[in-house]
């Protein structure tokens, strides 16, 4: 788990939208919040494991990545997409662990910090609905650097706009441009998905890793096989 926080003391003001005005956060501010998540115990009692919030921030990020919330093997290692989840992520972002990892470039947020547990029908709970509720107005502000927020799944999108179908957001991504990328859960079965939706792999994803590149200013991605694994 990566919690680096490398900000200069500072108090100023920026102006991110002609509307909205940030107080930047100073160093002690930054530690204090990172203390505060990695203490945090709000709905351990709905928790199945021990509470662990599992996250990557910096103020220096320049791509938030918004997730669902830690899978068990996340969960043990302590990484957040540590799991084929994440090996399909970086695959459509054209990125390595390296790069996905570097918590100085990429922060990675999800709905949920924690383990939900499993579903008596299979698969992972939601996120614990207080989670986002408690930090997410707490953390963005803490990322001012933010150029592009990747909306990894229905519940950040959904937290983002409100109610709507990831297939149709995922289409219309440009509607959502510059500031977010809607994309859809990478679990394994978004491969089958991905198969009966070939626009993903023509169109999105080629223009997925241009925006990458835009919002890291570097001149392009490189260009890795889009194939994932059926997991
Ligand atoms: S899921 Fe979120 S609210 Fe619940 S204990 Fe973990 S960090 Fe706290």
């Amino acid at each position: 788990m990566a919690f680096h926080a490398r900000a200069q003391e500072r108090t100023t003001t920026i102006t991110v939208l002609p509307e909205v005005i940030i107080q930047l956060m100073t160093d002690t501010d930054f530690e204090k919040l990172l203390q505060n998540l990695k203490s945090c115990t709000l709905c351990s009692e709905h928790l199945p494991l021990e509470p662990k919030p599992i996250f990557q921030i910096a103020p220096s990020a320049r791509i938030l990545i918004v997730g669902q919330a830690p899978g068990t093997k996340a969960h043990l290692s302590g990484q957040t997409f540590n799991d084929p989840s994440g090996d399909r992520l970086r695959s459509w972002l054209g990125f390595d662990r390296e790069t996905f990892y570097d918590s100085q470039k990429i922060a990675i947020f999800p709905m949920g910090l924690c383990y939900p547990g499993r579903l008596q029908k299979g698969g992972d709970k939601p996120p614990r609905p207080e989670c986002a509720r408690l930090w997410r107005h707490q953390v963005i502000p803490a990322l001012p650097n933010v150029q592009l927020t990747l909306l990894v799944g229905s519940y950040a999108q959904d937290w983002q706009f409100g109610r709507g179908r990831v297939t149709d957001r995922v289409r219309h991504f440009r509607d959502f441009l510059p500031r977010f990328f809607p994309l859809p859960h990478p679990s394994w079965r978004t491969g089958l998905w991905e198969r009966q939706n070939p626009w993903f792999t023509e169109i999105v994803i080629p223009a997925l890793r241009q925006e990458v590149a835009r919002a890291l200013n570097v001149p392009e991605m490189p260009q890795q096989s889009v194939q994932t694994q059926n997991h």
